[in-house]
């Protein structure tokens, strides 16, 4: 999944941008209001962590135009304003939830989290398929009965496709939502995450569908050992 962070202090960017990477999302981060509204009519974004003091354009006014033009992905909005009047605009006028600095990293993790799990529409933290479970914030994955342990990049492709079960997801999008714009990323990337959770998984779990793009294979992810013949 892929997040936009619009921060103007350095240091604070830095560090969200750490936390939320190590929990294997993939950031952009912008540091004004117009590029963040561009960036968000450029799509492939799953959620905004916004600041509101930023130059020029504040976050309130970035929240505001991004509303009108029809936007409809979540946005956290981060701010040192502490007076209730300014979360109450902030929410009116669209955020989806609010978190005054300074704030526990932990809790803004859990918030976005939260902010994802609505917008798939789950209402438990777990991810399940068949035999296979994927726990969002402790970044662990159990896959017939035995934990697996992932990289990062894979552990978020398994996660996006989890997300999208029943749905298959175009290649274009896992790409955008797997890799942030500022990342070398080689253009066989994707390959090679799809085929390390095949071989480590099940080679049928993740079906190529051509001209469309990838989708879990619920049968497979839901074969007992007996219906595998073991
Ligand atoms: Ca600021």
């Amino acid at each position: 999944m892929r997040i936009l962070l619009v921060e103007d202090d350095e240091s604070l960017g830095e560090g969200i941008r750490t936390a939320l990477r190590r929990a294997a999302f993939s950031v952009d981060w912008l540091r004004d209001g117009a590029s963040a509204l561009a960036a968000m009519k450029d799509g492939g974004i799953d959620l905004v962590v916004l600041d509101l003091g930023l130059p020029h354009m504040d976050g309130m006014e970035v929240i505001r135009q991004a509303r009108q033009a029809g936007a409809d992905l979540p946005i956290l909005v981060l701010s040192a304003r502490e007076r209730a009047s300014d979360r109450t605009q902030g929410l009116d006028a669209g955020a989806d939830d609010y978190l005054g600095k300074p704030f526990d990293t932990q809790e803004l993790l859990a918030r976005v989290r939260a902010l994802l799990r609505r917008t798939n529409g789950r209402t438990t933290p777990m991810l399940r398929v068949g035999a296979l479970e994927l726990d969002p914030a402790r970044l662990a994955v159990v896959w017939r009965g035995k934990p697996l342990d992932l990289p990062r990049r894979e552990f978020a492709l398994l996660r996006l496709l989890m997300e999208h079960r029943g749905r298959p997801i175009s290649r274009e999008s896992a790409q955008q939502r797997l890799y942030g714009w500022d990342e070398d990323v080689a253009s066989n990337a994707l390959d090679v995450h799809i085929h390390a959770l095949r071989k480590k998984l099940d080679p049928a779990l993740i079906r190529t569908l051509r001209g469309i793009g990838y989708a879990l294979d619920e049968k497979v992810a839901q074969a007992t050992a007996e219906d595998r013949g073991e």
